[in-house]
Parts: C-alpha cells; sequence; structure tokens
C-alpha cells in the first residue's frame, strides 16, 4: 500500500516487477540528473556573484520577477501554447515537435 510515498511489496520476499524496477531505474537517473543540475546551477550563481559583484536578494527578487513573468507566483514558468509554423495548430509550449504534422518547433529559449 502506498503511503506518503513510502511503498512496501505486498508480501514479503516479492521482488519488484521488471516494470516497477525499470520506472525507478528512470526515477534514479532523473534524480541524479536533477542534482547533476542543481550543482551546476549552483556553481553558475556563485561564479556570476563574484565576478559582477551581485547580491543573493537580486537573485531572490529575479526569481520571482521569472516565476511572476507567466501570471502566478507558483514556482513555474509555464509556457503558452503555440501556432505550428507548419500546419498552424496550437500545441502545447513545452513540446518540440508539432502533435499533427510533426514539424520541428523551433525552441525559443526561456520563452
Ligand atoms: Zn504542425
Amino acid at each position: 500500500m502506498h503511503m506518503f510515498g513510502y511503498y512496501r511489496p505486498p508480501h514479503p520476499g516479492t521482488t519488484a516487477s521488471p516494470g516497477a524496477e525499470r520506472a525507478q531505474s528512470k526515477a534514479d537517473s532523473v534524480e541524479q540528473r536533477l542534482d547533476r543540475a542543481l550543482v551546476t546551477m549552483e556553481a553558475m550563481w556563485t561564479l556570476l556573484r563574484e565576478r559582477l559583484q551581485l547580491t543573493d536578494e537580486e537573485l531572490a527578487r529575479r526569481v520571482v520577477e521569472v516565476d511572476e513573468s507567466d501570471g502566478i507566483l507558483d514556482g513555474k514558468v509555464r509556457r503558452p501554447p503555440k501556432a505550428c509554423p507548419h500546419c498552424g495548430k496550437t500545441i502545447p509550449g513545452r513540446f518540440l515537435r508539432c502533435l499533427y504534422c510533426g514539424e520541428v518547433v523551433a525552441p525559443e529559449p526561456f520563452a
């Protein structure tokens, strides 16, 4: 039974199914990549802070400004839907390829 994120196999000694093991392996990989990205981001920030004499308060204010750029202060920046340049149909903003015609939609950095 799942409770507060803790998983216990239904019977003692039962091993996870191959599908569950793959999902766990993928989750571990994503967590490792996220950890690496966070370390890199912190390294970049400390380098910028030193070189440009910025402050943590300036970073905190900018984080709020970026977060609010989609109109909602929620720790995320939602990408608005966009029109496919080939077929013109509307696709989710986070998609890099049109769902309808397969056209690659040029990613806009931070847009
Ligand atoms: Zn399209």
